[in-house]
């Protein structure tokens, strides 16, 4: 007579978690252990890690015919947590276990040949599985129980050896789950007030913090466009608990979480070299994993050396500054990974990076170098500033001008309260503006339209370009508190996207937009 046993759990498709039964049946006949349900890579090797387990806690299972189903079979299955359901499942087939302790229950967990409990990836992912589509109860290893915590409403219980889930089943060993923690976002950044000088990039870099918008700074070495770029996430309003929740979910994919901060709290600051692949930015892999950009998500991503990043790179950040996630293929699924992050881009202006009377570079060398940044990417970037390097003399004179990031911070955090009140309650951004809602709800006074209208015919602006500008300048005037966009404010963004008289530096190939 074949026994069915069946046990929940949950398993990670992208960054989402997705409940999953877990049907055993033993029978009769050769012994051959079989799952199906289209298992992928350390799925089909659990058969060795859970029956070595089983022996090492003293379960010496007499041979017989097993199959695994792993249900629905939709989707193919990754991952080592299945160990632990498909032991349990099988512990119940053989009344080995009590069957009335697996009700409305989850288990996943990777076993080790000596039956401890190992951490899988992404056990937030599956405790919000849980949360959404239940169970109520989910039982994890004890290394990812904090972060698996961190989700409310799931009762979330850590275990280190299968031998102590066993006591918990049958009544022997008392339990009581981990209580939820919530998280609670902290601020860890460099501030602002140690970069001397450079006032404009400091102006340039609130304003993208304000709306979010993307920034090119462009200056020779030491001029201080990376100290800058590393102090924008402390100007960034301090992540909420679902924002810490959703980036932590992320690294837990990746495999990036450790025991130092099992949950996230400080918006992310991803600064990948120039050579990095295009799956390595975007996402790649089987099964697909988050790339750069999601690693970046709700934070920053900053690429030094812009143009050094290959021209087939850098194409494929296109779609996923619009859409604010990327989407991955592979045979019989797609990924979705989610990719908020705030674009800031670094360049010298010519290869050997000296510029003006020092360079040495031919001008053929420095048009090559501009060409390869890609117009349309370049088109995507609100903001571009130029950089002059620091003088010795600036630096001994300029004392520490005030400007902390804790006060630039509450401007940010008022202007983005602006943003919100006027979209509604979404927390959309002015960067983020539809073109076909630009114009309502980006409203000029009559000396800003004229000056705009100004700009318009004598630079020749594409209407894209207005729209830019008309963000760009949204975004200055509620800094500034303005309900309408003033004149100051138009010629603050057209100064801001032109990169302040250095137009011939920022536009490749004497693009003019
Ligand atoms: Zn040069």
């Amino acid at each position: 007579m074949p026994v069915l046993a069946v046990v929940d759990s949950c398993w990670v498709h992208g960054v989402e978690g997705k409940p999953v039964r877990v049907e055993v049946k033993v029978q009769d006949g050769l012994p051959i252990f079989t799952v199906v349900g289209l298992p992928a890579g350390a799925v089909r090797e659990s058969k060795e890690r859970v029956f070595a387990a089983l022996a090492q806690t003293g379960f010496r299972l007499s041979p017989r015919r097993v199959t695994v189903n792993l249900a629905p079979a939709d989707l193919p299955k990754s991952g080592s947590g299945f160990d632990l359901p498909i032991a349990v499942a099988l512990l119940a087939a053989r009344e080995r276990v009590s069957r009335s302790g697996l009700g409305g229950t989850a288990f996943v967990g990777e076993l080790g040949l000596d039956g401890s409990v190992r951490p899988v990836r992404g056990a937030i992912a599956l405790a919000m599985s849980c949360r959404e589509h239940g169970p109520a109860r989910l039982f994890v290893p004890h290394g990812n129980l904090i972060e698996a915590a961190a989700v409310p409403g799931v009762e979330v219980m850590g275990i280190r050896t299968l031998r102590e889930l066993i006591g918990i089943l049958d009544g022997d060993i008392g339990f009581r789950p981990q209580r939820h923690r919530a998280p609670v976002a902290v601020l860890r950044c460099p501030d602002l007030s140690e970069v001397r000088g450079q006032g404009l990039a400091k102006r340039a870099l609130e304003i993208a913090a304000a709306g979010g918008h993307s920034l090119l700074m462009s200056g020779p070495p030491g001029s201080g466009k990376t100290m800058l770029a590393k102090r924008l996430p402390g100007l960034l309003p301090p992540l909420a608990e679902s924002e810490c929740l959703e980036v932590t979910r992320v690294h837990s994919v990746a495999g990036l979480l450790d025991s130092e901060e099992p949950v996230k709290t400080t918006r992310p600051f991803r600064a990948p070299h120039h050579t990095i692949s295009a799956g390595g930015l975007i996402g790649g892999g089987n099964p697909p994993r988050p790339g750069e950009i999601s690693l970046a998500h709700l934070g920053v991503l900053f690429l030094d050396e812009f143009p050094e990043f290959g021209r087939q790179v850098l194409e494929t950040l296109r779609q996923p500054i619009e859409s604010g996630e990327v989407h991955i293929a592979r045979v019989r699924q797609t990924v979705t990974f989610p990719a908020r992050f705030q674009l800031i881009a670094a360049m010298n202006p010519c290869p050997c990076g000296m510029a003006g009377d020092n360079c040495v570079c031919g001008v053929r060398e420095i048009t090559r170098y501009r060409v390869r940044l890609s117009g349309p990417l370049l088109d995507r970037i609100d903001l571009q500033v130029w950089m002059d390097p620091v003088t010795w003399d600036e630096l001994a004179r300029t004392r520490a001008d005030g400007t902390t990031s804790g006060t630039v911070l509450q401007r940010v955090i008022e202007a983005r309260a602006r943003q919100a009140a006027r979209f509604g309650g979404d927390h959309g951004l002015n960067a983020l503006l539809p073109a076909d809602r630009v114009m309502k709800l980006c409203r000029l006074d009559p000396a800003g339209a004229r000056l705009l209208d100004e700009g318009v015919r004598r630079y020749g602006l594409s209407a894209r370009t207005v729209h830019r500008t008309l963000r760009v300048a949204r975004t200055i005037a509620d800094l500034g508190g303005r309900s309408d966009i003033g004149e100051f404010d138009v010629a603050e963004a057209l100064r801001l996207r032109a990169g302040s008289g250095s137009r011939d530096a920022l536009s490749p190939a004497g693009r003019t937009d």
